[in-house]
């Protein structure tokens, strides 16, 4: 037992006398936690971040600072992101178990991109001025919402936070930010990189915890001006109702997908594999616009089934401890989800779908799971309808790009979909016709700090990235000014 998983709680009528044991009690002694324990906060440690952030935007943010210092701050934030990026791309490969050559490259590079990005957004926050005439002007101002809340999922734990946070700070708001209470490491180190960087206290506020506490309270808080969520379609729910009910707050949503990949005939063929592969089993399968259903024209069908196949092969041989090398597919990042997506296997193969490869544990050890191919399955099938967030993919056969459409489209989810053609016409006439907020033309995984992200459907509301992100950190407010007019 570490002599960390102790702790003296002294009350103002009781002084303890000992120390307490705060690690786990198993087989008879005292363990500690499988990495660390965190502190876990409450509605009461909600309150006071509130408290802090509304004082922090009052006295030390905001209007307070010119958007050229924000810029500033923001820069040094990232500078020290990459100075630390070595150390935060393993506490994400800890958190997440994701391979650690993806968190420095993937993770840390999204991550600083995006506070860069942002950086230089700060002194550039515009408003316009409206047409008037001579006896009137009108003026039209970008405002901050004063405190935003953030709630944030545990697939890509710290570039969500950076999707989150960088717009945010750089529009002038403040924030109470809640990290998925199983991967809160790497929020924590940021922390002190944001007070190493010389921001105000009180300007980004870290509250650890359980959704259904501390998420909640910061969904139903009536001094919380706007909140910010990427996770569920469920949860999402239940902020935009909590939102609703407490004081109407601004809401923005990413949430789930069931993203459809096209491959026509006159697609390239090599390339496709590759995007295909990569939409689906980057980071285990665990990413929000994951490619889970890869529609392919009859024409090419046996030949990409045959070369993704060996793809994921490849891939599965692959597997293991996250930190070693030559390592690609690392574990789930929890026993909840890995039995969450092996439930959805069994779910396949008894709705009568065919596993074609995969759909086993890859180690008799951790929560590693083998990349998973099904074929034979029809649109009613929960595996081809519903998100698994694993290492699972569907693929199916169609005949006519009028057929491909409709299939695509058949879900209640919007986020992303991909097309590969060589013919571009074609491809941009499906692009159009796909519903989802984010398309790529012969390529996957779509991110790109300059382009708007986010669903329509069941996928979200509003977008991250982008210039539309500064604008959903702002509102507008109309300036009338009078110059001559006489009543
Ligand atoms: P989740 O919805 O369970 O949790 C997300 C966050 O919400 C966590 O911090 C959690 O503690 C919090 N939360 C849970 N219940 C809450 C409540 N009642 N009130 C307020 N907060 C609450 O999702 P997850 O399991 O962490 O992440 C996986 C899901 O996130 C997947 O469905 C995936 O598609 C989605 N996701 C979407 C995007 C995107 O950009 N669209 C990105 C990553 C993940």
């Amino acid at each position: 037992m570490s002599a960390t998983y102790t702790h003296r709680f002294d009350t103002p009528v009781y002084k303890a006398s000992s120390t307490i044991h705060t690690g786990l009690f198993i087989g008879g002694e005292w363990i500690s936690p499988v990495i660390t324990e965190v502190a876990c906060g409450t509605k009461a440690d909600v309150d006071k971040a509130v408290v802090a952030a509304k004082k922090a935007y009052k006295t030390s943010w905001g209007s307070k600072v010119p958007g050229s210092v924000r810029g500033q701050l923001i820069k040094k934030l990232a500078d020290l992101i990459e100075k630390y990026s070595n150390e935060l791309a393993a506490l994400e490969s800890l958190n997440v178990g994701k391979v650690f050559g993806v968190s420095k490259t993937a993770d840390l590079g999204l991550t600083l991109g995006t506070f860069r990005y942002y950086a230089g957004w700060a002194d550039k926050i515009q408003g316009s001025t409206i047409e008037g005439s001579e006896k009137k002007i009108g003026y039209v101002l970008r405002e901050p919402y004063g405190v935003c809340g953030q709630i944030i999922p545990w697939n890509f734990p710290l570039a969500m936070l950076s999707w989150k946070v960088a717009p945010a700070l750089a529009t002038g708001n403040v924030i109470v930010l809640k990290p998925s209470e199983i991967t809160p490491l790497t929020a924590l180190r940021f922390a002190d990189l944001v007070v190493e960087a010389g921001f105000p206290p009180g300007v980004v506020n870290i509250v650890n915890g359980y959704g259904h506490t501390v998420g909640q309270a910061i969904a139903e808080h009536p001094d919380i001006a706007k909140v910010a969520f990427t996770g569920s379609t469920i949860t999402g729910r239940k902020i935009m109702k909590a939102a609703a009910e407490s004081n109407l707050k601004a809401v923005t949503l990413e949430l789930g997908g069931k993203s459809p990949v096209v491959v026509f005939d006159d697609a390239d063929l090599e390339q496709a594999v590759k995007w295909a592969s990569q939409g689906i089993y980057t980071n285990m399968g665990q990413a929000c616009a994951a490619g889970s259903r890869i529609l392919v024209q009859e024409g090419i069908y046996d030949k990409f089934l045959s070369q993704f196949t060996v793809s994921a092969k490849a891939l599965g041989a692959a597997t293991g401890d996250p930190f070693s090398d030559g390592i690609q597919h690392g574990p789930q990042v929890s026993q909840a989800q890995f039995d969450r997506v092996m439930s959805y296997i069994d779910s396949g193969k008894k709705e009568g779908a065919q596993v074609h490869i995969g759909g086993g544990r890859a180690s008799d050890k951790g929560y590693f799971i083998q990349p998973t191919i099904f074929t034979g399955v029809t649109m009613d099938m929960r595996i081809a309808k519903e998100e698994i967030f694993g290492p699972v993919v569907v693929i199916l056969k169609f005949k006519t790009e009028e057929e491909v459409v409709e299939l695509a489209n058949d879900t209640s989810y919007g986020l992303a979909a991909y097309v590969f053609s060589e013919n571009i016409s074609k491809a941009l006439r499906v692009a159009n016709e796909l519903e989802a907020g984010t398309v790529s033309v012969n390529s996957t995984i779509p991110v790109d700090v300059a382009m708007p992200f986010g669903g329509c459907k069941q996928s979200g509301i509003g977008r991250e990235m982008g210039q539309y992100a500064i604008d959903m950190y702002t509102q507008p407010k109309s300036v009338h000014v009078n110059l001559s007019l006489r009543l």
